[in-house]
């Protein structure tokens, strides 16, 4: 049974990764889930879910790896099975997503587009008004989010799970009480440094004060615009280019990474990474504005490509496509941090006077840190209960008390990611900063320009998605994962 499984797993994964590239990047015009999910669909019944439990429960405890590479698949079948419990309202919802149009300024703008417009816009009830549209439209469609996730509720419970969260925890060998504790300790223990930090810059950039600030802010806020003529389009290929030189890796012969730069109308605003065939086949897709955020969206996507690009072609394929995503998000977030670094931001964009810059762009990063504490800590709440009724004040609540920006209830389910994903997110920034200053202390405080830093990523990188977030720290010599390096580093740099 495994060896046929494997073979339909490794083409469904990459059909799905295909669909999703040539949505996202603006080349074909609705996301089409039926057609692959009928094709495969004896991947995910309940029946192929049954079967993969009792070959786990039969495997040997003294074969790890066959036991691992059955779990790989069990995980897969059930987020699929969940998934495929839900798809027809998925694809409601992004088509509803892709025809929807906002009258702006004389011209009719995307839904995506007008959170580009936002980010970007200086006059702060133009802004406003702008996101009050888009609340509309979220609003709009908020029935159709609320009937998928009970859809996917449901179908958890029918694979005998008392609720999703419990699903997950159990599935993935992970504690999300514990989690939720850590996440509870960094806002505790950055709580007065972002305040204070936060308050001077929203009085110094945006005229505001802390007491007024809305989420519409924090999204202008994150932008930090001001520093966009440092960050220019036409040099994010170069910056990324000779960064990964400095690794010993040379960009130009990855034949199997494709960059697809080519500006779409349709295309995705933000950078992103699609593992089609790993490791033949990653695109890497861009659509270059300019910006502090642009290089940082563009080098944590070139992280995953490059996490994916260098997994040994001779992994199982249930190594490849499926694991642990926090171990692919560290290796993102490692490259994301870079324009972070004094030294990067210097030699790659001759940005020498970056003391300021570096101060805000931490703080943008502590706020992206906390309010994932506040998803995760809404999310538990959210997937063990089977009523939405309290959801939305809960997610307005948890969000302001995090971020310190006003946050209405409208996006309380779309800002959310299916599978407990704010979690990844946690343990990746984690596990990031112990792996960097791992990096620092073995081979050179300027990492990326170090060949050995670069060999012993590729040796990691190698083993794909065989060991999970924790057991790769353990390997390396940096674990147990906590927040403490995290915390740490808010409150030193913060200071
Ligand atoms: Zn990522």
């Amino acid at each position: 049974m495994l060896e046929t499984y494997r073979r339909e797993y490794a083409e469904f994964n990459s059909q799905w990764g295909r669909e999703y590239y040539l949505v996202l990047s603006g080349q074909k015009d609705t996301l089409e889930l039926m057609r692959i999910y009928e094709r495969y669909s004896d991947l995910f019944t309940q029946d192929s879910i049954f079967l993969l439990k009792q070959l786990l429960e039969e495997a040997s405890p003294d074969f790890a790896t066959n036991r691992v590479s059955i779990n790989h698949l069990l995980n897969f079948a059930t987020d699929q099975f969940l998934e495929n419990a839900a798809k027809v309202l998925t694809e409601e919802i992004s088509a509803y997503e892709s025809q929807s149009r906002i009258e702006w300024q004389g011209r009719e703008i995307h839904f995506q587009e007008a959170f580009v417009v936002i980010k970007n816009e200086r006059d702060r009830e133009s802004r406003r008004a702008l996101y009050q549209k888009r609340v509309e439209l979220i609003e709009g469609a908020n029935d159709l989010r609320a009937e998928r996730l009970s859809k996917i509720h449901a179908a958890s419970r029918a694979l005998g799970f008392e609720n999703y969260a419990v699903l997950h925890e159990q599935l993935r060998n992970q504690d999300y009480a514990a989690l939720a504790g850590e996440a509870e300790k960094l806002l505790e223990q950055t709580e007065s440094i972002y305040v204070i930090r936060l308050g001077e810059a929203l009085r110094r950039d945006l005229h505001i004060k802390i007491e007024d600030a809305e989420r519409v802010d924090a999204l202008y806020f994150l932008n930090l615009s001001e520093y966009d003529e440092k960050f220019p389009a036409n040099q994010l290929l170069r910056v990324y280019k000779e960064t990964l030189q400095g690794l010993g890796i040379d960009s130009d012969k990855q034949k199997n990474i494709y960059i697809d730069s080519e500006p779409r109308p349709r295309k995705s605003a933000r950078a992103f990474c699609a593992p089609i065939e790993i490791p033949e086949e990653i695109k890497l897709v861009i659509r270059p504005v300019g910006g502090q955020s642009d290089y940082q969206a563009m080098l944590h996507e070139a992280g995953h490509a490059q996490h994916y690009a260098w997994t040994s072609p001779t992994l199982l394929p249930e190594f490849k496509y499926t694991g642990d995503y926090a171990l692919t998000e560290t290796y993102a977030f490692l490259f994301n941090h870079l324009p972070t670094e004094s030294d990067w931001l210097a030699s790659m964009l001759r940005f020498a006077d970056n003391r300021a810059f570096i101060r805000s762009v931490t703080l943008t990063r502590l706020h992206i840190v906390r309010r994932y504490a506040a998803k995760l800590m809404y999310e538990r709440k959210l997937h063990a209960d089977n009523n939405l009724s309290s959801a939305p004040a809960l997610y307005s609540q948890l969000q302001t008390n995090a971020t310190k920006f006003q946050t209405g209830e409208a996006e309380f389910l779309t800002d959310l990611d299916d599978g407990f994903y704010s979690a990844n997110y946690l343990r990746a920034w984690a596990f990031e900063v112990a792996l960097r200053d791992y990096l620092k202390t073995r081979f050179d405080t300027r990492w990326w320009k170090s060949k050995r830093a670069g060999n012993f990523l590729r040796e990691i990188w190698d083993t794909g998605d065989r060991y999970n977030a924790d057991e790769m720290a353990a390997q390396i010599g940096i674990g147990p994962i906590n927040f403490d390096l995290l915390i740490d580093e808010f409150n030193r740099e913060l200071k």
